[in-house]
This record gives C-alpha cells, structure tokens and sequence, in this order.
C-alpha cells in the first residue's frame, strides 16, 4: 500500500531510491548504492555533503536559539552573514533581505524594484522584462517572470502578463547569426521591447547570468550583459541579477555577474547560500537602490516568518566561511576548466551530444538527433530523462534542464557537482557519464 510520503515525490508513478547518507561528493541510498552527487541535488550542495564544521556550527546555534521573530530581534549570525555577503560581493551590494526559497529571493527582488521607484514617486513602473529561457521560481510573482513553458502553462492565466525578449542561445541563435559578437542584437531587441511598452511602465529587466534549468548552462557572449546594462540604465530601468543558481562561487566567481565586470543593481540568491544544509536565500540590495528607500518608508513590505532566523544564518555563514577557507571558487575555476575539457573530449565520441557549454562547475551538455542540422529528439523519447535514469544506474547524478527553440523542444542536462570535488573524482565522473552515454548509444539502436 502507498503511504503517505508518496506525495512527496514530483513524478508519482516513479520509483525513487531512499537516501541513507551523504559524505563529500557521494550519497549512499538505503540499499547501500553509492551515488557520485554530480549535480550537487539540483545544484544546490555545493560543498558536499556531511561536513563536520557545519555540522558543528548547527549545534552550536541549535544550543543557544534557533528561531526569532525578526519584528522582534536581530541576531549576531544574521547581522554577521549579512556583513559576510556585503564583503564578499562586489560594488556597493552591501544589503541583504534574507529568505528562505530561491523563488522568495526574486519575488522580493521584483517587490523591491517596484518599491524603489514608488519611493521616488513613480507608481507606473510595475512591470519586469525576462528572457524566455529563463527560471526565476514557482510562486506566482516569480513564475510571471520565468520563460519556463513547461513549468508557466497550468498558470498562464493566473500569471502577471510580464514582456519577454530572446535569450542568448548561441548554440541556436535566436537571430540565425553566427557570427561572434552578437550582443548589440540582443540589446537592440531589448531596447525594441522597452519603446513599445513604455519605460515608464517597466520597473526592471531580469536575468540568470548563466541560464540554469531553462536552457542547460547557457553562458552569453562576452559583451552582453554590458550592452544590456547599458540599455537598461538609458531608460532607467533596474537590472537583477538571479543567481539563486550561478551565485557563490559555482561559476569559478562568488556572483557570475564579475565574469563580465558588470554590477547589478539587486541580486537573488539560495541554493548554494547555503549549500543545502537548511533553507535560506537571500535578495541583496544595493545601496543606490536602498537609498530612496531608507529616505521614504524605511521598510521593506516582503519579509517571511522564518526570515532571518538565527540558526539558517548561522548555518548559511559557516558554509560560506568554508567556502572561503578551502578556497573553492579557484577550485570550481580550475576542476571546471578541468571537467569542461574532458566533457568536450568526450562529446567529439558520441553523435548524439550536440554541445558542451558553461562556465566553472556548471556545465549543460545538449543533445541532438543530429549533430550536423542540431535536430532535437522527438518528445515522445523523452531524451533527457532517458539520460538521467541511465546515469542513475551507473551511480551519477545529474540534473534535467530544458533546450531546443524557446526551451520547448530540445534535451539538456547539467553536470554540477560539489564544488570541493577533486581531479579524481572529476575523473570518476567523467567514466561513469561516458559509461551512461555509451549505454545510450545502445538504446538509441
Ligand atoms: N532562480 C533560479 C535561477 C533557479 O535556478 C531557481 C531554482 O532552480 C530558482 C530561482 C527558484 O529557487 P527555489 O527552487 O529555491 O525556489
């Protein structure tokens, strides 16, 4: 009989292994498999798993206290993660609102956009243009923003009629241009959209630096975030940064935004915040944003029940604190160069691996029926979970990711694993996803 529990699985008809331990970059399920966590969960334990110092730093937290209101207090580990973020990240991205889910963090970046003009007296900008291929989260706010299709449709009347422009997919150039520096195409469409709607009524342009489950690590050419910045600050229109998946050092950068030396003026983030270890996310605000806002209502109308609790804080710290310790954005820099290498090497092996893409440890590989006219899969094989069972099997985990036109008709996966992972276990990686594909190879006979 089915128990309860069941419901907690996304695919209900699906079996799914249950997970006994996690140590370093593996997971042992009950039946005592060995799993190589090749996509840090959903690119989320970003320094592995069963650390004993953040392990410690949760029991000393849980012994003083683990829950306050934040109306009521503040806290040391919140005020010292807070300093921690404003040290890290670059520019004057000095404020931090903290949160609990990746989506709550650019729900609240789109609030405090639309906020920030409302302090300046104006009340018209409340609409945010994204990218279709993008993913910003599941709450309705942060749903209205994503290009996602599969994960929009169910809502789509439900959902804020927000603008859309192209993503830079080079692989598939929305523009049929094949040429290197595109980016003033892009900018040119984004500065069409803006003249058609009225700058007045736009409060922002959202973006992932590197598209995530959207489109399979899709990282734009070297120009384009500056042009589009450029764009945004001619009709003054604010520019966040989602990096709830690219953020703290898993692109070989503490934010991807330094990659292309452009400062955002508010960033989300989660995921690998906190590597895990508890949920917390975080919108950080920088201090021209902040201004008029601190001048006019001094309050921020989006905070959470667990905001701010002293035990997530403590624990999202000690992650970063390690981080820095073990110097692990060089490592993701360099393992990723590393794996990036391998993973094209071994692409060149199979026809069905249509492109190597990302940046650090997030890496999306597409897959293509052919390799010469990049013709997707049919839909009814259902490629990419195909790849992801089997990858199963060998003991590695991967994460599915969208591709194809629009992100509606393509197979993408991403490889991201913890970014404490070794030249030998990269190696390892790399044997059991060529032993997936080889499997594959046989299937698709
Ligand atoms: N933004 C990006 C770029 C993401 O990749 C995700 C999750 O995959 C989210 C937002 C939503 O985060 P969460 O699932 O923690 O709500």
């Amino acid at each position: 009989m089915k128990n309860r529990s069941y419901l907690i699985k996304p695919e209900l008809e699906k079996e799914y292994p249950s997970v006994s331990y996690g140590s370093g970059v593996y997971l042992y399920d009950c039946n005592n498999k060995k799993y190589l966590d090749g996509s840090s969960g959903a690119v989320t334990a970003s320094i592995g798993h069963g650390i004993p110092e953040i392990l410690e730093a949760m029991n000393e937290q849980a012994k003083k206290v683990s829950f306050v209101y934040r109306s009521q207090f503040t806290s040391e580990p919140a005020e010292a993660l807070a300093q921690k973020l404003s040290n890290i990240f670059p520019g004057d991205l000095n404020w931090s609102f903290f949160v609990n889910s990746g989506s709550e963090a650019t729900e609240t970046a789109m609030k405090i956009a639309i906020q920030y003009w409302q302090e300046r007296g104006i009340y018209t900008k409340n609409k945010v243009i994204s990218r279709w291929m993008s993913y910003h989260g599941i709450t309705m706010g942060a749903l209205s923003m994503s290009g996602h299709v599969k994960r929009r449709e169910r809502f789509v009347p439900l959902l804020n009629d927000f603008p859309t422009v192209s993503a830079p997919y080079c692989y598939r150039c929305p523009f049929w241009e094949n040429h290197m520096e595109c980016s003033s195409l892009f900018a040119q469409e984004l500065e069409r959209a803006i003249l058609r709607i009225g700058q007045e009524n736009i409060a922002a342009f959202i973006a992932e630096p590197i598209i995530g489950a959207a489109g399979g690590a899709i990282v734009p050419p070297d120009n384009y975030y500056r042009e589009m910045k450029a764009v945004c600050e001619k009709y003054h229109i604010l520019f966040i940064a989602d990096e709830v998946m690219t953020g703290v050092g898993r692109t070989g950068a503490m934010l991807a935004m330094e990659h292309w030396g452009v400062i955002p003026d508010i960033v989300s983030l989660g995921k690998g915040m906190s590597a895990g270890y508890t949920p917390m996310a975080a919108t950080i605000v920088s201090d021209r944003i902040m201004e008029p806002i601190l001048l006019g209502s001094k309050s921020i109308m989006a905070g959470h029940t667990y905001s701010a609790n002293p035990q997530s804080a403590a624990i999202s710290l000690a992650v970063i604190e390690y981080i820095e310790k073990y110097n692990l954005v060089e490592n993701a820099k360099k393992m990723g160069n590393y794996l990036n290498d391998k993973l094209r090497e071994l692409s060149k092996e199979f026809g069905f691996v249509g492109d190597v893409r990302g940046k650090g440890l997030l890496i999306g590989i597409e897959f293509v029926s052919n390799k010469q006219t990049k013709k997707p899969f049919d839909r009814e094989i259902n490629f990419t979970n195909l790849v992801i069972e089997r990858a199963k099997e060998e003991g590695l985990l991967i994460y599915p990711a969208s591709a194809g036109v629009e992100g509606v008709n393509g197979d993408a996966v991403i490889i991201a694993p913890p970014l404490t992972i070794s030249k030998d276990e990269v190696d390892e990686l790399v044997e059991r996803f060529k032993e997936t594909l080889s499997r594959l190879t046989l299937d698709l006979l």
